[in-house]
């Protein structure tokens, strides 16, 4: 019986109590909810973890269908990390059907959640938290505090990578910020398909309007469309950006409707597959950043 084995055999056993490390010891398995996270969880971890996302690059995260290998690899983890604020409202059904008995990281839980206005009038929690890299550094802190409750003898090893990693969080932030800056304040305005961006814009300055609110659950009513396009129309916003992990035809319809410019395609809710632009969280700030930036700046 391995080390893991054992663990799951003693369940009720606190994590914490000590085991002599055996000689190779297999990575501890982790669950991560959607790519965002797996990645994160990896710069901690590197090799001492397996990581797997359950909604990988490209893929909706608000809408995820679990599928029965899903199950599978969520009965051999021994952690799993989900963002919480309502994102994964399909996650309870997963780890009920599994069974899941290992120790859970709500990576938000230590944010100050944003609220908005949905078009219905309804106040919702904006999950998206992971967009502002400050929060970024929250998820980090209860993410190590997770992989080190888990797996103890490697604490000083996550504690290490986490300290460098938040690093180039800061590092990634300034730079933002400083990109950002050059952009006049008058022409802070971006056009999203789903509203994704609320604490990147308010972290930056950067005013987000969307289509659809901050779930893509559903669909725009076409009075909510009409209102976008006066809006656009009004406020001469320069461009209209497609969403990795969204359909592009609403970007398209808007930018055909009011004359916008299409802004090429950002990375909210998931990563680019491993060769693409955005292929890590960092990556991801960078990539979005370029394109907002070159969007506003055009002048009309
Ligand atoms: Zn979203």
């Amino acid at each position: 019986m391995d080390r893991r084995s054992l663990l799951a055999a003693l369940g009720a056993i606190p994590l914490a109590v000590p085991f002599a490390a055996p000689l190779a010891a297999q990575p501890l398995r982790v669950v991560a909810s959607f790519s965002i996270l797996g990645d994160m969880t990896q710069q901690i971890g590197g090799a001492a973890l397996s990581v797997q996302s359950l909604v990988g690059p490209d893929g909706d995260a608000h809408v995820y269908d679990p599928r029965p290998k899903d199950l599978r690899t969520l009965m051999q983890a021994g952690l799993l990390v989900r963002n919480g604020l309502g994102l994964e409202g399909w996650m309870d059904r997963l780890t009920d059907a599994a069974g899941f008995k290992g120790k859970v990281v709500v990576a938000a839980g230590r944010v100050t959640p944003r609220t908005m206005t949905e078009n219905a009038g309804a106040i919702a929690t904006d999950p998206h938290a992971w967009q502002d890299p400050r929060n970024a550094m929250l998820y980090v802190q209860a993410i190590t505090a997770g992989l080190v409750e888990a797996d103890p003898s490697n604490a000083a090893r996550y504690r290490a990578a986490a300290a460098s990693y938040t690093e180039r969080i800061a590092q990634t932030d300034s730079w933002i910020e400083a990109t950002l800056s050059a952009v006049p304040a008058g022409q802070r305005r971006i056009i999203t398909t789903h509203d994704a961006f609320g604490y990147y814009g308010a972290r930056y300055g950067v005013e987000f309007l969307a289509a659809q609110g901050i779930s893509t659950e559903s669909e725009p009513s076409a009075k909510a469309i009409a209102a976008l396009v006066r809006q656009i129309e009004r406020d001469h916003v320069r461009a209209v950006f497609i969403e990795n992990m969204a359909s592009p035809r609403m970007a398209q319809m808007l930018a055909r409707e009011t004359g916008a410019k299409l802004g090429g395609t950002v990375y909210s809710d998931a990563l680019s597959p491993p060769k693409g632009p955005a292929a890590t969280y960092l990556d991801m700030l960078r990539h979005n950043t370029t394109l907002f930036a070159a969007a506003m700046r055009v002048t009309t």
